[in-house]
């Protein structure tokens, strides 16, 4: 089993750097700032951050989560996204196994992150990622993806999507926003319309538990503002490791 487990290390370490560039992503997009150039800085101090104390998850360890420079806190968020990314490139690899198309399931999942942690920030969903993202997955998805649950033809894709943005306008006045419509578009066209229903269904069900718990425990009124972004991402990846097993279990009760 040596070769197995040097694989999901390699998953973990690799998901780690993805994890340190989705920081730099969650950060500037929103700030419509390029991600690219400059190199990570500390936002208190705008000092260039070394290389060796930009490792992911370990250099926060080590710098006792401060800035070398200006001792300000660094958020315990970055290791976080680090970590959460790094765990989602191993489950990937678990249940489709090492090949070429593990890639695309890896950036699935690193795009949910972004989309779900900018969300939380500024209640936005940005189209730089959802609207670039249909395409890849009308295309990926529909050809090349090897699991008969999430592939299905183009024609269907599209008519799904078309279909669900349609359904939404008439049926939706507020609650969902533009954003999760189309980060919804963005599920359909990667995993097709079963598993739109059942992200949407989950999405909205976590949601729903975890208002009432606010609700409740933190004495929120009604009115909280709560992003659905994190709970459409949650109800994706369920959907995405157990969705077929959900509908089997389901319709063979
Ligand atoms: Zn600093």
């Amino acid at each position: 089993m040596m070769p197995d487990i040097f694989l999901y290390i390699t998953a973990f370490l690799f998901g780690t750097a993805v994890g340190s560039f989705l920081n730099v992503c969650i950060y500037r997009i929103p700030r419509n700032v390029s991600i690219i150039t400059p190199s990570s800085r500390c936002p208190s101090c705008n000092i260039p951050i070394k290389p060796w104390d930009n490792m992911p998850i370990v250099s926060y360890i080590f710098l006792g989560g401060k800035c070398r420079i200006c001792k300000a806190r660094i958020s315990f968020r970055y290791p976080l996204v680090e970590f959460l990314n790094a765990v989602l490139y191993v489950l990937v690899l678990w249940k489709f196994g090492f090949a070429w198309h593990t890639i695309v399931y890896f950036l699935f999942c690193s795009a949910l992150i972004v989309i779900s942690f900018i969300d939380l920030d500024f209640q936005i969903i940005p189209d730089r990622i959802t609207l670039a993202a249909i395409p890849i997955g009308l295309v990926v998805g529909s050809f090349l993806l090897p699991d008969p649950f999430l592939r299905y033809s183009l024609l269907g894709y599209k008519t799904s999507i078309i279909g669900f943005f349609v359904a939404i306008a008439l049926l939706s006045r507020g609650g969902m926003g533009g954003g999760d419509i189309k980060m919804m578009a963005m599920v359909g066209s990667f995993m097709g319309w079963k598993a739109v229903l059942l992200t949407t269904f989950l999405g909205s069900f976590i949601g729903a538990v975890f208002g009432i718990f606010l609700m409740i425990f933190k004495g929120k009124g009604r009115k909280t503002k709560i992003p659905f972004g994190p709970f459409l991402a949650l109800g994706t990846l369920i959907t995405l490791f157990y969705g077929q097993e959900i509908f089997y279990w389901y319709f063979n009760r």
